[in-house]
């Protein structure tokens, strides 16, 4: 039913199969009101909507028995792939709705949904943990009911999670939900979230309710339909989405952008080329009447969403979900924050990063020490790859702009002069992305592919120092050289040199690597007796 072609940190490329065709995600579907809607259907799969969300309460509610008879299809006229909400947004707003979950389900079947989702009763924000707690007592309740009467037959069923702003309810949700036997999982009430541009929470709970589900199943996110909440969303593995946002916003005159969203009265130019934006002008556009204005701002704000989607899935088969997340962070202070908080998620994060990539890796910041491949090299030097450990020094050089660093014109010269006395000294490479790389990896992927910009300030140098500490402490050496050579070193050597163990720092500053050799070989000399 649901099929991973290809990820990048905790984000995927996938194919969910539907009885109404496949659907590629991560998705976005727009939300389309049964009766009042002023975009067709049909036009959205013009723009390249393959699916779309409608309101089976509505529906239910508007043509009752005729639209199990006419099925949800023909009810919107369209004939892509359809998931349902069943009216758990109404229970929100208005307390509660008329039918229960057994009959939504029923109902939802019946008019031939593809994706159809339980009754629940969204925890919504700012409620009591009381109130929360019977929100997600409630909702496992309408998944059980749900599951007991649905034949099962062609209709992919849809678990809500509930819980809100509380993690641990929400993790109690995701567990008890990923349990039953659901085709997708859906997490419930971030639009209030999304409003308040709290992406802090919005990463926090989207981790959670992650980590606690089945991976192979698909996660689609409610209400995140913002262009800066998508990549963000989309890297920590949220698969589907829906959007009313694209009409809400328009109605508002609100015109989204990539990095946000702007009133059409602050715009001194339409920002983008889409179908809309290529044929008016601003002037034009504030002109029209506000219906007819109003349409042109929804389609246009459809493209800005259709495109983000594609820039984020494009990012994944690159591998540069990190890179397009940190550009796309520095649009939002509250989503930088967030950006930051993927630190503290390696394993969840590292799992779904490939091992190899086909291109080069970009290290811009200090907190991209943290991203998985960084991390994931020194981790497994420190527990999984062991170097020849019966050498007694460890000569650490700083690393050189040319890669493999086994190739660089000092490295060779520097081991010419050493020779015989090579078979006592380890040679490692100090990278301020990785950390500590031994001569004898430093080709493997990315250790050789990858382009720094990282400036050494202190959270730099504590977590080179970190890493050097842990790898000196596993083996035993007699004495720790590092050749410094290199101004921009300079910091790190000197904190080195003053904490760890037997270790001190030659000056490399001339090009005579006889003198160098010799140097190292007096201080071996000096370690032994
Ligand atoms: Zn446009």
């Amino acid at each position: 039913m649901f099929e991973i072609r290809a990820t990048d940190l905790a984000g995927r490329i996938g194919e969910i199969r539907t009885k109404s065709g496949s659907l590629e995600t991560p998705c976005i579907l727009p939300v389309v009101h049964p009766v009042r809607q002023s975009i067709e259907p049909k036009e959205m799969e013009k723009m390249g909507f393959k699916a779309v969300m409608t309101n089976a309460y509505i529906t239910l509610k508007v043509f009752g028995k005729i639209a199990e008879e006419k099925g949800i299809q023909k009810i919107i006229d369209y004939d892509g792939i359809i998931m349902t909400d069943s009216g758990g947004y109404q229970v929100l707003e208005y307390g509660s709705v008329e039918v229960n979950p057994v009959e939504m389900a029923i109902f939802q079947e019946r008019i031939g949904s593809d994706m159809a989702l339980v009754l629940d009763t969204p925890t919504g924000m700012g409620v009591d943990r009381k109130r929360a707690n019977e929100t997600v007592k409630t909702t496992l309740k309408a998944a059980e009911e749900t599951l007991k009467v649905i034949k099962a037959e062609g209709t992919l069923w849809v678990g809500p999670i509930q819980g809100g702003s509380y993690l641990d309810l929400l993790k109690k949700s995701a567990r008890l939900t990923g349990k039953m036997k659901f085709d997708l999982f859906a997490l419930g009430s971030p639009t209030e979230v999304m409003k308040s541009y709290n992406f802090n929470l919005l990463t926090k709970m989207i981790i959670t309710v992650k980590k606690a589900l089945p991976v192979d199943k698909p996660l689609h996110l409610f209400g995140a339909g913002h262009p800066l909440t998508i990549p963000l969303a989309v890297a920590l593995g949220c698969d589907l989405f829906d959007s009313a946002s694209y009409m809400l916003y328009a109605r508002e005159g609100r015109y989204m952008t990539d990095y946000g969203t702007l009133r059409l009265d602050e715009l001194t130019y339409l920002p983008c080329n889409c179908s809309i934006c290529s044929k008016y002008t601003l002037k034009e556009m504030k002109g029209l009447e506000s219906e007819e204005r109003t349409k042109k701002i929804a389609i246009h704000n459809l493209n800005v969403l259709s495109k983000e989607v594609k820039a984020t899935k494009q990012a994944i088969e690159d591998g540069r979900i990190w890179e397009y997340l940190g550009i796309k962070a520095r649009a939002h202070p509250k989503l930088w924050e967030a950006f930051k908080l993927l630190i503290d998620h390696y394993e969840f994060l590292e799992d779904g990063t490939p091992l190899f990539k086909p291109r080069a890796l970009f290290f811009y910041e200090p907190y991209d020490l943290m991203r998985p491949e960084a991390l994931r090299h020194h981790k497994r030097l420190i527990e999984d790859i062991s170097i020849a450990s019966e050498k007694k020094t460890l000569l650490i050089l700083p690393e050189s702009d040319i890669t493999p660093f086994h190739k660089s014109p000092f490295y060779i010269k520097l081991v010419d002069a050493l020779g015989d006395a090579l078979k006592e000294i380890q040679i490692c490479f100090l990278a301020l992305p990785f950390g500590i790389i031994p001569v004898e990896i430093s080709d493997v992927y990315p250790l050789s592919q990858y382009v720094n910009s990282i400036e050494l300030d202190r959270y730099a140098i504590r977590e080179m120092l970190k890493r050097v500490r842990e790898f000196v402490s596993k083996y035993s050496f007699e004495k720790i050289i590092l050749l410094g050579n290199l101004d921009s070193y300079s910091p790190i050597f000197k904190r080195m040199a003053k904490v760890i163990k037997n270790c001190h720092v030659i000056d490399a500053l001339d090009d005579n690597f006889d003198k160098m050799a010799e140097e190292i070989l007096m201080d071996i000399a000096k370690a032994k007796s």
